[in-house]
C-alpha cells in the first residue's frame, strides 16, 4: 500500500514515510492509495478475535508485510495495548435498550488518544531502530518531538513516548492554564527522554513556538524535529481497529452469530464527540472497508464548525464574538477548523471527478487544494450539493450547548426507569455523544433494539475523572453523590503529591525555547 497527499502533489509515499513525515511536504495529509476491502468471510473469521487480533489483521491491510514483516507487526500491537487496564481493550457499556458507550479510556491517561499514541510511539521506536541497524554510514537515525499541549494530547504523547530509545520528547503547556490533574498526568512522568516546558503564555503562544522551531530549517535539521498531533495516519488507523471491536462486542453481549439474518437487520450507529475529526474519520475508514456501520453522528460541541458544513455546504470559520474558539465544558473539541476533515474532503471531491482512477484522484487532489486556499484567504469555503448529499448518505450531525451536556450528564447518572437503566457517570466529551445520540434518534423516530433495530454506540472518549469540573458541577446537586468515591479511579489518588519533573520558561521566546532544548538534550548525553 502506498500513500498519497490530499493535495495532489506527492505520491508513492511508503507507510513509514508517510508516517514518518506527519504531514506531506505539499501541506496536505496522508491517505492511503486505495481504501483495502475486508475479506468477504471477516463475520466467521473475525468474530472470536481479540483486540489485538483483530488490530494485526486490519492494519495489515494498509502495511505492506514487506515494510513491516506479520510477526513485527504484531509484537508492534501486543506491546501497546499491554498497557490497557482491560481485557477487551475498548470495553462496551450498555446504558439503556439500544444505547451503548464504547469506553475508549482505558489507556494510561484515561483519554482515547492513548489507543492511537501507544501505537505511534512504538511504531517511532521500531523505525528508528531499523534505520539505525541498517545505515552503515554511522548517522544515528533519531527524533525529537515537540509539541504543545493546553491538556489532553500532551499527556497521551508523553506516555506514548516515553522511555522510547532515539526519541525525545518536549511538551510545551501554558504555565497554570491546564487543569491540575493534566498537569500532574504530564509532569509526573520522570524517564529521561521526557521534557515538560511550562511556558509563561497562553497555549496559542505555545503553538505558536512549536510552529516557529519547525519553520526553522537549521534547528530542524539538527534535531530531526517530529510531530505527533492527530493528522497523523498511524493514529487514524490505529482508531479504525476499535469500530471492528464495537461490532463484534455487541453481538456477542447478545449472543448473535454475526454472519446470522439477525446480525444483518440491526443497524449500528456510531456518534463520536468530535473536534479535529480525527476519531470520527476512522470509522468512515472502517465504513469504507466494509462495517455495516448505518450513520456515523458528527457530535460537536458549540465549536459547531462541522456541524453547520452538513446544514449548509458551506465550512465557515467562526466570525462570532471575536472569532475566536470557545471555551466550552469539553475543551478537548474546542477548535476553529477541523484538521483531519480534509481527508473527507478528498472522498467528497474524487467522487465527483472525471477519468480513470489516477486522473481522478489528482484532479481530487487539485480540488482541495484550491479549498484549502480559500479558507485560508477567505475563512470559507462551500461545496457543491451533491457532495455533502453524497456526505450524508453516511453522516448525521447535531451541536450540543453547555447546557445540555450537564443535564445529560445528570440524567444518565439519575435514570428516570432504574430498572432498565444503568447508572453511568459520563465525561463532558461523551456527553455531547450522547445528547447528539438521544436528539437525532428522537428527530428520525428511530426505535431502539430489541423493540425497533436500531443501536447508537456512543464512543466514550474519555474517563469523567479527567474533567472532575463538569462533572461536579452536573452531579454535586444530586444527593449522594460522592466525586472520590463514585468517579476517582484508584489509579489518580495521590497523583497530585507525586514527585515532579518540569522546566520553567520564563518567556514565550523561540531562542530561549531551542536553548533549553538542547540543554535538556544535552543532560540526556544527546550529542549533535
Ligand atoms: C481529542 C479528543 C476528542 C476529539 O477527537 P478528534 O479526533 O479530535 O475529533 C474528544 N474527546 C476527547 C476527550 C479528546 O481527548
Amino acid at each position: 500500500m502506498k500513500y498519497r497527499s490530499t493535495r495532489g502533489q506527492v505520491k508513492d509515499y511508503s507507510f513509514e514515510e508517510a508516517v514518518m513525515a506527519g504531514l506531506s511536504p505539499d501541506g496536505g495529509l496522508f491517505i492511503p492509495q486505495h481504501i483495502p476491502q475486508i475479506p468477504a468471510n471477516w463475520r466467521q473469521a473475525w468474530a472470536k478475535l481479540s483486540y489485538q487480533e483483530l488490530a494485526v489483521e486490519i492494519l495489515s491491510l494498509y502495511i505492506d508485510e514487506s515494510e513491516i514483516p506479520r510477526a513485527d507487526l504484531k509484537a508492534l500491537v501486543e506491546r501497546s495495548y499491554a498497557t490497557f487496564r482491560e481485557q477487551d481493550v475498548t470495553p462496551l457499556q450498555k446504558i439503556r435498550d439500544g444505547l451503548y458507550v464504547l469506553e475508549l479510556f482505558h489507556g494510561p491517561t484515561f483519554a482515547f488518544k492513548d489507543v492511537a499514541l501507544q501505537f505511534v510511539g512504538n511504531l517511532f521506536e521500531y523505525f528508528l531502530e531499523r534505520r539505525n541497524r541498517t545505515d552503515t554510514s554511522g548517522k544515528v537515525h533519531r527524533l525529537t518531538v515537540v509539541g504543545a499541549t493546553s491538556g489532553d494530547t500532551g499527556s497521551a504523547a508523553i506516555y506514548g513516548l516515553r522511555n522510547k530509545k532515539n526519541v525525545s520528547v518536549f511538551i510545551l503547556h501554558p504555565h497554570g492554564r491546564v487543569s491540575p490533574i493534566q498537569e500532574a498526568q504530564m509532569t509526573t512522568v520522570l524517564d529521561n527522554n521526557v521534557h515538560n516546558l511550562s511556558v509563561q503564555g497562553t497555549f496559542d503562544d505555545c503553538q505558536d513556538m512549536v510552529k516557529t522551531l519547525f519553520g526553522n530549517k537549521e534547528f530542524n535539521d539538527r534535531h530531526h524535529l517530529g510531530a505527533v498531533n492527530s493528522i497523523n495516519w498511524a493514529r487514524i488507523l490505529a482508531q479504525t481497529v476499535y469500530y471492528f471491536q464495537a461490532y463484534f462486542l455487541f453481538l456477542r453481549s447478545l449472543n448473535i452469530d454475526p454472519a446470522s439474518p439477525e446480525a444483518d437487520a440491526i443497524k449500528i450507529n456510531f456518534s463520536v464527540p468530535t473536534g479535529n475529526f480525527g476519531d470520527i474519520l476512522a470509522g468512515y475508514f472502517a465504513y469504507r472497508m466494509g462495517l455495516p456501520a448505518n450513520k456515523l453522528v458528527v457530535a460537536t460541541n458549540e465549536n459547531d464548525i462541522l456541524y453547520r458544513f452538513f446544514e449548509s455546504n458551506a465550512y465557515e470559520k467562526q466570525t462570532g464574538a471575536d472569532g475566536n474558539v470557545k471555551e466550552t465544558l469539553s475543551p478537548a473539541m474546542d477548535i476553529l477548523v477541523s484538521s483531519n476533515f480534509e481527508r473527507l474532503l478528498w472522498y467528497l471531491a474524487r467522487e465527483f471527478e472525471q477519468g480513470d482512477d489516477a486522473t481522478a484522484s489528482d484532479a481530487a487532489g487539485r480540488t482541495v487544494a484550491g479549498w484549502m486556499q480559500q479558507l485560508k484567504d477567505q475563512g470559507s469555503f462551500r461545496v457543491s450539493d451533491q457532495a455533502v448529499a453524497s456526505a450524508r448518505k453516511i453522516f448525521d450531525s447535531a451541536n450540543v450547548t453547555d447546557e445540555q451536556t450537564l443535564s445529560t450528564i445528570r440524567q444518565y447518572y439519575e435514570p428516570a426507569d432504574a430498572a432498565n437503566q444503568a447508572k453511568y457517570v459520563l465525561d463532558p466529551h461523551t456527553s455531547v455523544g450522547v445528547t447528539a445520540a438521544d436528539r437525532l434518534s428522537e428527530q428520525h423516530q428511530l426505535t431502539a433494539y430489541p423493540k425497533g433495530n436500531h443501536v447508537m454506540i456512543c464512543l466514550a472518549t474519555a474517563h469523567p475523572a479527567k474533567f472532575s469540573d463538569a462533572v461536579e458541577t452536573a452531579l454535586k446537586p444530586v444527593e449522594g453523590f460522592n466525586f472520590q468515591k463514585d468517579v476517582l479511579p484508584k489509579e489518580f489518588i495521590g497523583l497530585l503529591d507525586k514527585e515532579r519533573k518540569v522546566v520553567a520558561v520564563e518567556r514565550a521566546d523561540p531562542q530561549l525555547i531551542m536553548d533549553v532544548i538542547e540543554r535538556e538534550l544535552r543532560t540526556e548525553g544527546i550529542q549533535f
